[in-house]
């Protein structure tokens, strides 16, 4: 199911930042821990009332050199084209500014539900001056403060009130992937060669709007696909669709909506820095993965030159070990056949549940192979784990003290589940709790 998109456009320094910051909360934090990953805040998740949104900063995406009014409107038309609600964020202390004026018009063509909220209304005063802004037109202004926190839970009651309504929606069984990577690597030479005419293109789903922009396919055995933002990757042409923010912004989303991501290299340059923070990301968000080096035409190869490349590959990948890998062409279609049936695979494997019996014979033999850490004399046991989630695969071990399990005794523990269960394609989380 996807998952609605909130971006917040205004005018530079109306507070844009502070308020995406604000509702993120802590949720930021976590991405920027993976190794590669720099502080690119500009995509992160929001939950209100139970409802899990993702959420864009505009004011990130920079066009570069472009004029003031040029990089307004671009990023205007970055939420337009994003957003299933737009959060249209001015200021109380200037009031309504040309500038103001100029992303309002644009946001009238938006057909999407835009809502105002007039920042930095600090105190009770500012708080009641607001009526200038009705004039923008879009109805109801929202005064808040992004840094102080004030009136954020009615301009987020009213966000979640317009998220597109999903109820209609038919009950999909297929398997979501997205084709993910830096720009060049050949994400849409890929998507028009895995939509060859050997497959059905079933019609958009009945729905939301947000649907025309994902392909659902069948293979000739039945299995049913969705590509995830299928548009996304072909589209080309406008400004901002270049730029670096711009296309970790969309691998994210794309991340969020998929059960199963391609990471896609280009065997062609080799390993780039964008690749690791494109990676970092989707090792973060859980799914299953898989390893496409593209391209592969184009290397002259000799019989070592796979086994070098995917040697060079797992060693800046270390922590996708768990991550098959697959050395295809989207010009020369070399075995992209291959590609459908692993898709598969990966997304059982990422929604298995494993028998608690089974689970706890095989930790039981691997601490008699290998006994637990001691810290100070004082040794780790384990009770008893068991499976508490699917999607990725979760683990939960009971133990005397949880912090007696050393980073590389729960990589072994890790390494021994994958011996005994095929979680192929997928990370797989264990959570050590302390026993009552
Ligand atoms: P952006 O350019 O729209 O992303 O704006 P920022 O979030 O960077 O904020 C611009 C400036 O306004 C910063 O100095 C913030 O500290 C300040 N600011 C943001 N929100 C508020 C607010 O609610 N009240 C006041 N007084 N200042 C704010
Ligand atoms: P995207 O930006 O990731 O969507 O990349 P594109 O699909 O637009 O491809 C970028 C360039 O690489 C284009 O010129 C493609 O023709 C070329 N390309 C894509 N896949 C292959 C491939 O498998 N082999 C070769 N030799 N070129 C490719």
């Amino acid at each position: 199911m996807s998952m609605p998109t909130v971006a917040i456009v205004g005018r530079p320094n109306v507070g844009k930042s502070t308020i995406f910051n604000r509702i993120a909360g802590d949720r930021i934090s976590i991405v920027e821990d993976t190794p590669g990953v720099t502080r690119d805040r500009i995509y992160a998740h929001g939950e209100w009332l139970s409802n899990t949104f993702s959420m864009i900063d505009t004011g990130g995406i920079d066009v570069g050199d472009e004029p003031f009014l040029k990089q307004i409107t671009e990023q205007a038309e970055v939420a337009i084209d994003e957003a299933d609600v737009i959060v249209f964020v001015v200021s109380a202390r200037e009031g309504v500014t040309d500038s103001d004026e100029k992303v309002a018009q644009i946001l009238y063509r938006a057909n999407k539900p835009v809502i105002l909220a007039v920042n930095k209304a600090d105190n009770p005063e500012q708080r009641q001056d607001i009526y200038d802004f009705y004039s923008l037109g879009f109805g109801d202004p929202y005064p808040i403060s992004g840094a102080h926190g004030l009136g954020l839970g009615d301009l987020l009651d009213a966000v979640v009130k317009a998220f597109p309504d999903e109820t209609g929606d038919v009950e999909d069984t297929s398997t979501r992937f997205s084709l993910i990577g830096r720009p060049n690597v050949g994400k849409s030479s890929l998507v028009n060669a895995l939509l060859g005419e050997d497959r059905v293109i079933v019609s958009d789903i009945a729905g939301t709007t947000r649907d025309a922009i994902d392909t659902k396919f069948v293979t000739d055995n039945g299995d049913e696909f969705t590509m995830v933002d299928t548009a996304g990757i072909r589209k080309r042409g406008k400004v901002y669709e270049n730029t670096e923010r711009y296309s970790v912004m969309r691998a994210m989303k794309a991340i969020d909506n998929s059960d199963v991501v391609l990471f896609v290299l280009n065997a062609e340059e080799g390993i780039r820095e964008q690749d690791k923070k494109v990676a970092g990301y989707a090792h973060e968000a859980g799914r299953g993965i898989i390893i496409l080096v593209n391209k592969w035409d184009a290397i002259k190869k000799n019989n070592q030159s796979l086994h070098d490349f995917e040697i060079h590959v797992r060693e800046e990948f270390q922590y996708l070990a768990y991550a098959p890998m697959l050395f295809v062409s989207a010009k020369t279609h070399q075995r992209l056949h291959e590609l459908p049936e692993l898709i598969k695979k990966v997304s059982v494997n990422h929604n298995k549940r494993v028998q608690s019996s089974t689970l706890n014979d095989v930790l039981m033999d691997a601490v008699a192979m290998n006994p637990t850490p001691t810290d100070n004399g004082k040794r780790l046991r384990i009770f008893y784990a068991t499976q508490v989630a699917v999607a990725p695969p979760t683990f939960v071990i009971f133990v005397n003290d949880p912090e007696l399990m050393h980073f590389s005794y729960e990589r072994y523990l890790e390494n021994q589940i994958r011996e005994h269960f095929d979680f192929s394609g997928t990370p797989i989380h264990l959570i050590e709790r302390h026993r009552k």
